[in-house]
C-alpha cells in the first residue's frame, strides 16, 4: 500500500490512546503515505495524543469536544490555516453513560439518550458540515459503527440506537455530498478492547463469543480495521459511498452459535 495515499491530507478525530481504532487507522494511512492531523478531547488525552502524533509526523490541531460547536469550528479553522483543504476525515467518536450500557434499554433516561445521540450520531453530521467546505477536490469521510445497530446485543442499549442513527446518517450524507465528489462510508468493526469498549457491560464475554463464533474464529485488531479504512479513504474506494462495511471476521453473517464453539 506504500504510496497509495501519497499527497492526501486527512483529519483523524477520536484517538484517545494507542489502543484506539482511530490510531489503527492513522497508522495505516501514514504507512500508505498520507499526511495526518489529529485532535484530542481535553487535556488528559492531549498528553497521550501528542507523542502518538509525533510518531507519525502528524500535526495536532487542537482540542475538540463535539458537544461544543465552537471547538469543532476552531479545529477546522486550524486545518484550513495549515493546509487550505482536506482530502479525508475519520470520525471515531462515541460516548454514553456507562451506567446505561448495562441492564435494559427500556430504562434509558432522556438526558443520556440525548447526549449519546448528540456525541455518537449527530457529531458526524456536525463535522461533515465543516469538512464539506474544505473538501474542494472531493473527499472521503469514514465513521465507525457496530453490529449492535442492526441486531440487539446485550448491554449495547442506547448506543445501538445511536449507531442505527449514525448508519442512516451515512446514507443521507452520502446523497447530499455525493455531487461534490465527497464519499461517506462506515466500517462496522467487530469488538475490540478499547477505552470506550471497557464501558460496555460483560465486554469480555462479547469478545469471547465473537472469537468462538465468527467464521474466521477470531476477533479483529485495530491494524486490520486500519487496512480496511485505507480502501475507503484512498482512491481504491473512489466509486463507493453510503456503504456500511463489516470488518468483523464475518460475524455478521452468522445466525447461530457455531457447532464447535466451547461453552463460556
Ligand atoms: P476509544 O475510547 O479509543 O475512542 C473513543 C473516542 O471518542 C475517544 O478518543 C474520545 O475522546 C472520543 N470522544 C468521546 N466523547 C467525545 C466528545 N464529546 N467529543 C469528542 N470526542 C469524544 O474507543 P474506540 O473503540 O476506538 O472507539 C472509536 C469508535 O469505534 C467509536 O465510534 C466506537 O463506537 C466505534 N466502535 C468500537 C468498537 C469496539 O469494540 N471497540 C466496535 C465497533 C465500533
Amino acid at each position: 500500500v506504500s504510496g497509495l495515499m501519497a499527497g492526501k491530507r486527512g483529519l483523524i478525530m477520536g484517538v484517545a490512546n494507542n489502543r484506539s481504532i482511530a490510531w489503527g487507522i492513522a497508522k495505516a494511512c501514514r504507512e500508505a503515505g498520507a499526511e495526518l492531523a489529529l485532535t484530542y478531547q481535553g487535556d488528559a488525552l492531549k498528553k497521550r495524543v501528542e507523542p502518538l502524533a509525533e510518531e507519525l509526523g502528524a500535526i495536532v490541531v487542537g482540542h475538540c469536544d463535539v458537544t461544543d460547536g465552537s471547538t469543532i469550528d476552531a479545529v477546522f479553522a486550524e486545518v484550513e490555516a495549515r493546509w487550505g483543504k482536506l482530502d479525508f476525515l475519520v470520525h471515531a467518536i462515541a460516548f454514553s453513560d456507562k451506567d446505561e450500557l448495562t441492564g435494559r434499554y427500556v430504562d434509558t433516561t432522556p438526558d443520556n439518550f440525548a447526549r449519546t445521540m448528540n456525541i455518537s450520531a449527530y457529531s458526524l453530521t456536525a463535522i461533515a458540515q465543516r469538512a464539506e467546505k474544505l473538501m474542494t477536490d472531493g473527499g472521503s469521510i469514514l465513521t465507525l459503527t457496530y453490529y449492535g445497530a442492526e441486531k440487539v446485543m446485550p448491554h449495547y442499549n442506547v448506543m445501538g440506537v445511536a449507531k442505527a442513527a449514525l448508519e442512516a446518517s451515512v446514507k443521507y450524507l452520502a446523497v447530499d455530498l455525493g455531487p461534490k465528489g465527497i464519499r461517506v462510508n462506515a466500517i462496522s468493526a467487530g469488538p475490540i478492547k478499547t477505552l470506550a469498549a471497557s464501558g460496555i457491560g460483560d465486554f469480555r464475554y462479547i469478545l469471547k463469543w465473537n472469537e468462538y463464533n465468527a467464521p474466521l474464529r477470531r476477533t479483529v485488531t485495530i491494524e486490520e480495521v486500519g487496512d480496511s479504512a485505507v480502501y475507503f479513504l484512498s482512491d481504491l474506494g473512489r466509486a463507493v459511498t453510503g456503504e456500511v462495511h463489516h470488518v468483523d471476521s464475518g460475524y455478521h453473517v452468522v445466525g447461530m452459535k457455531a457447532v464447535d464453539a466451547p461453552d463460556i
